[in-house]
C-alpha cells in the first residue's frame, strides 16, 4: 500500500455540523469560563456516563492532577507501571511517591490480588488505570480502599463510555479521569472531566482549583490555576458525541474484522471480547493490543513492528517503554515484583485502529503480519 496507515486518526462531525454550532459564539462572545456549550457538556456526558457529577477541564492530564489535590492526597500511592507518562507525572509533581503493582496478564490492569501487600503507613490511595478501556477489578479494589481507608482514583482515558451492565464504570471510587485528546474515542480536541458520584466538598473545591481559586468578583479563597475548557472544545464535544454512537460501531467492526484474520494465529494474543461480553461489559474498542509470543510466533515484537513499517503500517509500542524504565524514574521507586507487567511490556504493540479504517486496510494489515510468519518459517525449513 501506497499510503501509510497510522495507528490512530482523529474523528470530526462534518464540518457545516461543527460550524453551524460555534456560529452562536460570534454572536454572544461568551468563549469560554462556564459557557453555554460547556454546561450543556456536562448535562450530556453525565446522561452518557451515567455519572451523578461531572467536571470539565482543559485536558485530562490537568483532571487528574488536580482531582489529586483536590482529595488531598499525599505520601504513597499505589498504582501500576503499565500506562501512559501522565499517570506516574501526576503522583510525582504533587510530590507523591507511586508503589507500583504488577499487572494482571487478561486485562493488563492493575493486579488487585497484589495491592494489599503494598500497604504501608504512607499509603493514601490507589490509583488505577482502566487501561485500553479493559475494566478494573472494581470491586475488589473498592474493598481494599475501603479496609484500608484509602482514596481509590482512575485514570479511565482509554475507557469513555466503556459499562459493567447497567452501571457506568464512573460509579466506582471517588473519582474517575477522562481525557478528551483528539486521539481518544471521544474528543474535544483537547479536553478531560472528571466524573464522580454526589461529593459536593469535592466539586467546590475542584472548581475553585481550575479558576485561580476565585469564588466571585471580589473573593480569592486559595491558590489555583487555570484548568478551564473552552467554549470551541466544548462544542467540539457536543457535536462528537451526536456521532459517537457511530463511531464506535465501525470500531466494532474494524475489531472484528482483525479477530476473525488474527485470532487462530499462534503466538499472537489478542483481548477477550467475547469473556467480557459474559461479564456484562460494554467496550468501546478504542485500542487493538496484540501480545506476541516470540517462542511461538518465531519473531519478536520488534521485529514484527520493523516489518511492518516497511509495509507502511505504523502499530505503536503502546506502552513501551513501562513507566519503571523511564529516564526519569529509573532506579527511583520499587522496580520488583513487576513480571507480568514486564512482559507484556516487551511484547505488546497497538495496530492500527480508527472509525475510518477500511476493512481491506484491516485485511492488508492482518496479511502482512501473516507474511512475517511465512517468511520466518521458510527460513527455518
Ligand atoms: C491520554 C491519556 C492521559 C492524558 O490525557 P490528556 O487529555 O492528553 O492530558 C492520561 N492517561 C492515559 C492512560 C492516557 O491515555
Amino acid at each position: 500500500m501506497n499510503k501509510k496507515i497510522m495507528v490512530t486518526k482523529s474523528s470530526l462531525p462534518k464540518f457545516s455540523d461543527y460550524v453551524e454550532t460555534i456560529e452562536k459564539l460570534w454572536e454572544t462572545r461568551w468563549l469560554t469560563n462556564n459557557g453555554e456549550f460547556h454546561t450543556e457538556l456536562e448535562k450530556n456526558l453525565k446522561e452518557y456516563l451515567l455519572s451523578e457529577e461531572i467536571e470539565l477541564f482543559i485536558n485530562g492530564h490537568m483532571a487528574l492532577d488536580l482531582c489529586i489535590k483536590a482529595l488531598k492526597i499525599e505520601g504513597e500511592v499505589i498504582t501500576t507501571p503499565f500506562t501512559f507518562a501522565s499517570t506516574t507525572h501526576a503522583l510525582v509533581m504533587n510530590n507523591i511517591k507511586p508503589v507500583f503493582c504488577d499487572i494482571r496478564e487478561d486485562n493488563f490492569c492493575i493486579d488487585e490480588n497484589k495491592v494489599e501487600e503494598l500497604i504501608t503507613e504512607k499509603t493514601t490511595a490507589i490509583l488505577a488505570v482502566h487501561v485500553y478501556g479493559q475494566v478494573c477489578n472494581n470491586d475488589k479494589l473498592e474493598k481494599i480502599a475501603q479496609k484500608y481507608n484509602l482514596k481509590l482514583l482512575y485514570d479511565g482515558a482509554h475507557a469513555f463510555g466503556v459499562k459493567v451492565g447497567n452501571r457506568g464504570i464512573t460509579s466506582y471510587g471517588d473519582a474517575t479521569m477522562y481525557s478528551f485528546h483528539a486521539t481518544k474515542v471521544f474528543h474535544t480536541i483537547e479536553g478531560g472531566a472528571l466524573a464522580f458520584n454526589k461529593n459536593e466538598t469535592l466539586k467546590s473545591e475542584l472548581q475553585k482549583l481550575k479558576n485561580f481559586g476565585i469564588t466571585g468578583p471580589e473573593s480569592v479563597l486559595m491558590p489555583g490555576t487555570n484548568g478551564k475548557m473552552n467554549e470551541f472544545s466544548a462544542a467540539m464535544g457536543l457535536c462528537n458525541l451526536k456521532i459517537l454512537k457511530e463511531e464506535i460501531e465501525k470500531r466494532q467492526k474494524v475489531v472484528f474484522k482483525y479477530i476473525e484474520l488474527l485470532s487462530n494465529i499462534k503466538g499472537i494474543r489478542l483481548i477477550d471480547y467475547e469473556k467480557n461480553k459474559k461479564k456484562g461489559i460494554i467496550d468501546n474498542y478504542s485500542y487493538l493490543p496484540i501480545i506476541i509470543d516470540e517462542k511461538e510466533a518465531g519473531f519478536t515484537r520488534d521485529e514484527l513492528f520493523s516489518f511492518l513499517e516497511t509495509k507502511n503500517i505504523y502499530p505503536r509500542k503502546y506502552f513501551y517503554p513501562l513507566i519503571t524504565d523511564f529516564e526519569c524514574y529509573k532506579n527511583k521507586f520499587k522496580e520488583e515484583n513487576l513480571d507480568v507487567a514486564k512482559y507484556i511490556s516487551n511484547r505488546v504493540m497497538t495496530l492500527p485502529l480508527y472509525a475510518d479504517l477500511q476493512l481491506d486496510e484491516v485485511k492488508y494489515i492482518c496479511d502482512s503480519i501473516i507474511n512475517l510468519y511465512n517468511l520466518k518459517s521458510q527460513k527455518n525449513c
